[in-house]
C-alpha cells in the first residue's frame, strides 16, 4: 500500500516548512487535551515528563491526575515523605523516576525559590532532568525554542531523513539531535514539540505506521526509498535473562509483615515481603510469581513462614499508605480477593 505513493522524494523539507507543516498537522489531528496541556504550568509539565518516560499515555493519565490532586503544586511535593511519594507511584514501575521527581522538587524549592528555569541548559542541574526532559520543560512550559528527541522523534526522524545506523549508537543520537536542533522553530515550539511527538505515536508508529495520512508523505526519505520497514535500524536484542527471587510470606490476623528494602537494587526503598537468598528446602511454597524488568526477567517463589521480626507487621486494609512493587502488591490483593 505505501509503496504506492509514488510522489514521495527523499528530499527533506526545510526547517521552516517542515515545522509549519507539523504545526498545521498537530492543530486537527494532534492530541490537545491532554491533561498536563490544560492549565500548563512547569510543575505539571514536569510531573508529566517524568511520568511519561517508559510509560504510555493512558497509563499516566489517572496517576498524573491523582499526583496533582496530593501534590499540586511543587512545594507540597519537596513537603512530602518519601513513603507519601513512593505510596502514590506504586503500580507506574520505574522507580527511580519517583525519587528523581521529589529530589528534583527540593532542588527547585531549596535551590531554585520554588522556580523551574525556562532555558534547557539550566534546566540540566535540576536532579533527574535530562537532555530530552530539558527540552520538553522549556518547550510545552515556557514555549521557548528548545529541542526534543525522545524515541517517537528518534523514530521519526530516521525515517524521515533517511538516517541508518544502529538507533542505540551514539553516533546516530548525535546526528538526531542536530537535525532536532536544526528544525526546531524559533516560534510556537510548543505546538511544533507536540506534533513531533503526536505523530510519532499516533502515525509514524512503530510498527505499520500509516503513511497515507502522515503530512510528511511526499519528503520522507524512508518512503521515497521503500524503507519504512527498515527504518530505524536496531541491533538484534539479547535474549533476556532470568533470575530467581525468594520471598518470605508472614501474615496473622494483625497483618503482614512488610520490611523496607535498601536504597540499593531493585523496589529500592520500597516495602516488600522480606527477601531471602536462597530457596527454603523444608518451608511450604505458599505460591509463585514473575516479573518483567527491562534487562531480566524475575521468578519469584514465596513461602510461607514466620519472618523475624525486623520489619513492620502492616495491617491489610493499610498496606495503600505504603510503596509496594507492583508485583507484590498484586500477589497480595489476590490473598485479600
Ligand atoms: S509515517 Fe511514513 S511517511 Fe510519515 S514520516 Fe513516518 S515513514 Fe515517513
Amino acid at each position: 500500500m505505501i509503496d504506492k505513493i509514488s510522489s514521495a522524494t527523499s528530499t527533506p523539507l526545510a526547517p521552516l516548512e517542515f515545522s509549519e507543516t507539523l504545526t498545521s498537522w498537530q492543530k486537527t489531528y494532534g492530541r490537545n487535551d491532554l491533561p498536563w496541556q490544560q492549565d500548563v504550568t512547569p510543575y505539571r509539565v514536569l510531573v508529566s515528563e517524568l511520568m511519561l518516560q517508559q510509560t504510555q499515555v493512558t497509563t499516566v493519565i489517572p496517576y498524573f491526575k491523582r499526583w496533582l490532586q496530593h501534590f499540586p503544586t511543587v512545594k507540597a511535593l519537596a513537603d512530602a515523605s518519601e513513603d507519601e511519594v513512593m505510596a502514590l507511584w506504586q503500580g507506574l514501575g520505574y522507580y527511580s523516576r519517583a525519587r528523581n521527581l521529589h529530589k528534583a522538587a527540593k532542588f527547585v524549592v531549596q535551590e531554585l525559590n520554588g522556580q523551574l528555569p525556562e532555558n534547557a541548559e539550566e534546566l540540566r542541574d535540576v536532579p533527574g532532568v535530562g537532555p530530552y526532559t530539558a527540552g520538553a520543560i522549556s518547550s510545552f512550559a515556557f514555549n521557548k525554542p528548545a529541542a526534543i528527541v525522545d524515541g517517537n522523534v528518534k523514530r521519526l526522524f530516521c525515517r524521515y531523513f533517511g538516517i541508518e545506523g544502529d538507533i542505540a549508537s551514539a553516533k546516530v543520537n548525535k546526528t538526531i539531535w542536530s537535525y532536532a536542533e536544526r528544525y526546531t522553530p524559533t516560534f510556537d515550539n510548543r505546538r511544533y514539540a507536540q506534533a513531533l511527538l503526536d505523530l510519532g505515536a499516533t502515525v509514524c508508529t512503530p510498527r505499520s505506521p500509516d503513511c497515507q495520512q502522515c503530512p510528511l508523505k511526499t519528503s520522507c526519505n524512508a518512503l521515497a526509498t521503500h524503507r519504512v520497514d527498515v527504518l530505524p535500524e536496531k541491533k538484534a536484542k539479547k535474549k533476556t535473562p532470568t533470575r530467581s527471587g525468594y520471598f518470605l510470606l508472614d501474615i496473622n490476623d494483625d497483618g503482614v509483615m512488610l520490611t523496607q528494602r535498601s536504597g540499593n537494587g531493585i523496589w529500592p526503598r520500597l516495602w516488600c515481603l522480606p527477601e531471602i537468598l536462597e530457596p527454603l528446602e523444608t518451608a511450604p511454597i505458599h505460591g509463585r510469581f514473575k516479573h518483567v524488568f527491562s534487562h531480566y526477567k524475575l521468578e519469584a517463589t514465596v513461602f510461607s513462614l514466620p519472618a523475624d521480626q525486623s520489619g513492620q507487621r502492616v495491617p491489610i486494609e493499610q498496606l495503600d499508605n505504603y510503596g509496594l512493587p507492583a508485583p507484590i502488591r498484586k500477589y497480595l490483593n489476590t490473598l485479600c480477593t
